[in-house]
């Protein structure tokens, strides 16, 4: 049996279990069970050459910073997605076209930002994977919240890489969420410097997932997307929210916008919550031009933890995204992982 299978039971008792008003016992439980912090060797391979700004000394960084503060339990290891659950996300030709990039002689994914490097498919398989197991972990009790942190590639779309994302993590959670765990009502927030395009453009025609992501004014950074304007479309209308901030905005910019982003995020009351949390909006980014400091990261992953523990459960996903300064991207996610556990 799959552990998929095995959580989709669990999911089903305690759904039953809810109805018979028989959960608080269970939730208490799954209160208890804390944080959940992933990483290991196999995680720590997806990344690119030794000059590109995603390199593969990212994770160290953040677990050198974490030991000096005491702050990660033992961690869980990884596991490698399987093809089918890829799929819950991304296009057939699309997943075949990476497993055969090396094979192809292919140089880059895309325009050059996300190269081909030995074994691409299995690190990026392993981020996706693992970001599945944190889910799975979830629902069966054994963690309230999970940080990953290589992970929140979310510039992935469902048919093409992007901007150092392979597969997008976070829309494979979403998807696997709504088709294996029968789970609809889902947000996803992104304080990364850069617009969150693979998720926010895969579910923009969607009602049911709500998306409020606050970037660098996209006229100045990449991608060039995540216009104020854009709100969703359809019946998604009003369901997402694109905040903007002018290069070199800091804390106190960031902290006048948060109460709209959590006040739309709180309207739809999520029953489980995605953080991409990442670090490249600190002051001193070698590719992002916002000034935050981990003060940020610690706001938002406190707030958005007490709102899962409102509507969802406390079920809530953090991942470490983006953050090219490693320094930064240390202090910032720590700063993540002491809020988690609150
Ligand atoms: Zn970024």
């Amino acid at each position: 049996m799959s552990r998929i299978g095995f959580s989709r039971r669990a999911f089903l008792r305690r759904t039953a279990l809810a109805a018979l008003g028989l959960l608080a016992p269970a939730l208490r439980a799954a209160a208890e069970a804390g944080v959940c912090v992933y990483a290991d060797g196999a995680l720590a391979q997806y990344g690119f050459a030794a000059d590109h700004p995603f390199g593969t000394d990212r994770q160290a960084a953040f677990l050198a910073r974490a030991a000096t503060e005491a702050l990660v339990p033992p961690t869980r290891g990884s596991r490698v997605a399987r093809r089918a659950e890829l799929l819950h996300f991304h296009t057939a030709p699309y997943v075949d076209r990476v497993a055969g990039a090396e094979g192809a002689g292919l140089t880059a994914l895309d325009g050059g930002d996300t190269p081909v490097v030995p074994g691409l498919y299995a690190h990026a398989a392993t981020v996706a994977g693992t970001a599945l197991a944190g889910l799975e972990a979830i629902l069966a009790g054994a963690c309230t919240r999970t940080f990953q942190p290589i992970g929140g590639l979310h510039h992935a779309g469902r048919d093409h890489a992007a901007g150092f994302c392979v597969f997008n993590d976070p829309g494979i959670v979403i998807e696997a969420l709504r088709k294996v765990h029968g789970i609809e009502r889902i947000a996803y927030v992104d304080i990364d410097a850069h617009h969150g395009d693979g998720v926010f453009y895969a579910f923009e025609e969607d009602p049911q997932i709500v998306i409020a992501d606050v970037h660098q004014d996209h006229r100045t950074l990449f991608p060039g997307t995540g216009r104020a304007e854009e709100t969703g479309l359809g019946a998604a209308r009003g369901t997402k929210l694109n905040v903007e901030l002018p290069p070199w905005s800091g804390d106190a910019a960031f902290f006048a916008a948060w109460p709209r982003v959590l006040a739309h995020v709180e309207r739809f009351e999520p029953e489980f919550v995605l953080l991409q949390a990442g670090a490249d909006g600190l002051k001193g980014d070698p590719i992002a031009q916002l000034d935050y400091t981990p003060a940020v990261h610690a706001r938002v992953a406190r707030d958005l933890s007490a709102l899962a523990d409102r509507h969802a459960h406390g079920r809530l996903m953090a991942f470490g995204g983006g953050g090219y300064d490693r320094d930064n991207l240390a202090r910032a996610w720590c700063a993540v992982v002491r809020a988690l556990r609150g």
